[in-house]
């Protein structure tokens, strides 16, 4: 049985993991991969210490950290479901494992378009990683979904690559920060507000988007090869219940902010995958920090 099992292997995970070797709490941290969303990311320049450096290059970096330590690791796993008896049980595809206390640093996903064709043709043209897929589309004419920071940070990136960059907002106004959008112009990408996907259809590989205008009662279509999608980001939470942990009107769960404990005894929650506002490699590390140190207090009075 472990004292601790941390849930997630971004920077929330990797930086509990670090602190408990360090405090010598026996501990197992599970995790889909060592990259999370900061893995998957082109250039970070905020992270303290590094000026400029590529979100796989840091992760590589946490990960080598984490794995110095004298803690039990189980990578290309995840978590299917985690229940409290007299202890917590945590359940992946293989396993079942007891623990005195859980840390859950799960992050985040894309949010899907939910249209027909997306699912299918997931993989073959449609995307939600524009840095793991953009050199991909060299050449080729590519619309991306979404008009916050997000769609356009994609759109720019990609106009290193495709022949042509269109960027559809179903809103009637772009949310991105405006030097963003100045310099989204700048590279040539189209840009349309108003403009939202109904449809993605190709054989084997995306070939067209239905899309539908604003005020404009007929539905449209567009020729184009890839679909990159940029809608925003849900937690990832679905092996949770409400009995373990409220959840705010985003699905994001609830912490104490002050020591990361949710409303159940012995569990708590860093990172993204929290209701704390801002969304940032510095603060889900903080947040990992502080949910261990919170949970050694915790552990020691038990
Ligand atoms: C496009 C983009 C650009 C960004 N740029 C920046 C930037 O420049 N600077 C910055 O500070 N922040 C940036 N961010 C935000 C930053 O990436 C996140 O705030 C940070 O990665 C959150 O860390 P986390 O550990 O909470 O979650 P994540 O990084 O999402 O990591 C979660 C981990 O949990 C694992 N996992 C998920 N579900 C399970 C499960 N059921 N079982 C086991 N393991 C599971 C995942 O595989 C992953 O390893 C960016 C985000 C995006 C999407």
């Amino acid at each position: 049985m472990y004292e601790l099992v941390i849930i997630g292997g971004g920077p929330a995970g990797i930086t509990a993991g670090i602190y408990a070797a360090r405090k010598k709490i026996k501990t197992l941290l599970i995790t889909k991969d060592f990259l999370g969303q900061a893995g998957l990311t082109g250039i970070i320049e905020n992270w303290p210490g590094e000026k400029k450096i590529s979100g796989p290059d840091l992760m590589r970096k946490f990960e080598d950290h984490l794995k110095e330590h004298d803690i039990d690791i189980k990578e290309g796993e995840q978590v299917f479901s985690l229940k409290k008896k007299k202890r917590f049980v945590v359940s992946t595809e293989w396993e079942s494992i007891d623990a005195k206390a859980v840390i859950v640093a799960t992050g985040r996903r894309q949010k899907r378009l939910g249209v027909r064709g997306e699912k299918e043709l997931t993989g073959k043209g449609v995307v939600y990683c524009t840095t793991c897929d953009a050199p991909l589309f060299k050449n080729k004419s590519v619309v991306v979904a979404g008009g916050g920071n997000a769609g356009f940070e994609a759109a720019i990136e990609l106009t290193d690559h495709a022949k042509k960059v269109f960027l559809f907002e179903g809103a009637n106004d772009f949310s991105a920060d405006e030097f963003l959008q100045e310099q989204a112009k700048e590279r040539g990408v189209e840009l349309y507000t108003g403009r939202t996907i109904e449809e993605i259809k190709g054989d084997n590989f995306v070939e067209e988007v239905i899309y539908n205008d604003a005020g404009n009662k007929d539905r449209d279509s567009m020729k184009t090869e890839g679909v990159f999608v940029q809608i925003g980001s849900v937690a990832i939470n679905d092996f949770l219940d409400d009995e373990l942990v409220d959840f705010d009107k985003n699905g994001d769960i609830m912490i104490d902010q002050g020591n990361c404990f949710t409303k159940t005894e012995g569990l708590l929650a860093a990172g993204d995958v929290t209701n704390t506002r801002d969304k940032q490699i510095i603060v889900s590390s903080g947040e990992g920090a502080k949910a261990t140190l919170s949970l050694y207090e915790y552990l020691k009075r038990k």
